[in-house]
């Protein structure tokens, strides 16, 4: 036998039996977009490096360690072409916004998708090369309003998807007037204490110190006693997220202030937030994230705009719902239309009949045994076997129960599995 191909690593298949936790999830994040008044995106897998390096920062593990690169075809001018398929969808959506000229469009614009992004990082539970995230953007509006709104969202979002203990950690980390001193009060108190930092932090410390607060390596003491980003803010900033935490209690929303929690790329202003199920907050990845990000798109070269969003992990919903013990709802009854004779163009014809009302139907093709087709009906999870019989009568069999009626009608056959 030929030698066999696996995926590749840091990528999963999604097997039908694990597909209904997908589609339930997709379905809850589909209902709420539509219910939060937000339009549907589509955007490009891949983009330029450089939309990445310019949007997310050289500095952030997405472009400096987990670039997925992608190349033309062999022989072709794109051959080594600086692209890469997307780590996320802020960049390519505000490279859009910019592109199509959105900004006329009256705003704020309520965007969404679903999709997978790719991160070439080293595969672990609840960390893949390639991973589905929900994604929101409301771009045209300072909040902070909608910051809160769409922290709200997202915790709806847990909560509807079956996941009763989620909390949002929240955090401000100031703007380009109060975040240079904020920068500048971290790199004097981690160089003070630069022997007791990992390699990441010890070579980024000057770069991006905020980064330095994320290590997860970095001992509990130090991290502590660092400047905390909310004593830095400007008047604007400390309005801006003390409006944020009222409205975050007027709207009943559980959260905690993460001193710690700074997000990971170079874009963020002000309000940056993560979901974690409660309790577990150190010892698990974030199952999502988001931020303000008011100066991205005036730095991809658009006009001054501000934008919020977030990137929901599916996978690791996923992941915690399985861990909670969710099983799939009962689905929908499932009919299967058999027959004792070889009438299969009948079968396809009372089949076609049945799913036209609605109703999903699985017709046995084959020349088996009756007996057999039966079996393999209830194999399957069909609830109903539809019998055609030689003369072209047909009988309702109960699967379950294993109780048969003969001589039904087609109206007596829709009303059984509704009933
Ligand atoms: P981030 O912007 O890195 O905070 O990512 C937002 C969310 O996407 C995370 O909270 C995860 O749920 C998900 N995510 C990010 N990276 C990965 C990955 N490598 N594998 C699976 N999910 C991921």
């Amino acid at each position: 036998m030929a030698k066999t191909i696996s995926a590749p690593r840091g990528t999963r298949d999604l097997l039908p039996e694990e597909t209904a936790a997908w589609s339930h999830v997709e379905a809850v994040a589909r209902d709420l977009s539509r219910r939060y008044a937000l339009e549907r995106i589509e955007i490009p897998l891949f983009e330029r490096v450089e939309l990445f390096a310019r949007g997310l920062g050289e500095s952030s593990d997405a472009v400096e360690k987990e670039m997925f690169r992608v190349a033309g075809a062999k022989g072709s001018e794109e051959e080594a072409a600086p692209w890469a398929l997307r780590p996320e969808p802020t960049a390519g959506i505000a490279r859009a916004f910019i592109e199509h000229g959105m900004h006329v469009r009256p705003g704020p614009l309520r965007l969404t998708m679903i999709g997978p992004m790719f991160r070439y990082d080293r595969p672990q539970a609840g960390r893949y090369r390639q991973f589905v995230q929900w994604d929101v953007e409301v771009i045209g509006d300072a909040g902070p309003a909608v910051d809160a709104e769409l922290i709200e969202l997202g915790h709806r979002f847990y909560a509807e998807a079956g996941l009763r203990d989620v909390v949002a950690r929240i955090n401000s980390i100031g703007d380009s007037t109060c975040r240079p001193a904020y920068r500048d009060a971290l790199i004097a108190y981690f160089s003070e204490h630069a022997g007791r930092l990992g390699p990441d932090s010890a070579r980024r410390l000057h770069v991006n110190p905020l980064r330095v607060l994320d290590d997860k390596t970095l001992p509990d003491d130090l991290a502590a006693g660092a400047p905390r980003g909310i004593d830095h803010l400007c008047d604007a900033c400390r309005e801006h997220f003390d409006g944020l935490r009222g409205l975050l209690d007027a709207l009943g929303v559980r959260y905690e202030v993460d001193h710690r929690l700074v997000r990971g790329l170079d874009y963020y202003t002000r309000t940056a937030f993560e979901y974690y199920v409660a309790g577990r907050e150190g010892q698990q990845q974030a199952l999502g994230g988001g931020g303000r990000y008011d100066g991205l798109i005036e730095l991809l070269g658009g006009r001054p705009t501000p934008g919020i969003g977030f990137g929901l992990g599916l996978d690791r919903t996923i992941l915690a719902l399985e861990e909670a013990g969710w099983t799939p709802p009962a689905g929908q009854a499932l009919v299967a239309v058999l027959g004792a004779g070889d009438d299969h163009g009948r079968r396809l014809a009372i089949a076609a009949e049945l799913r036209a009302t609605g109703i999903a139907v699985r017709p046995d093709g084959s020349t088996r045994k009756l007996g057999k087709q039966i079996e393999s009906a209830a194999k399957a999870g069909a609830a109903w076997a539809l019998i055609v019989g030689e003369d072209g009568a047909l009988a309702l069999r109960d699967l379950e129960r294993g109780e048969q009626r003969d001589s039904v009608t087609l109206g007596e056959v829709r009303a059984a599995i509704s009933g």
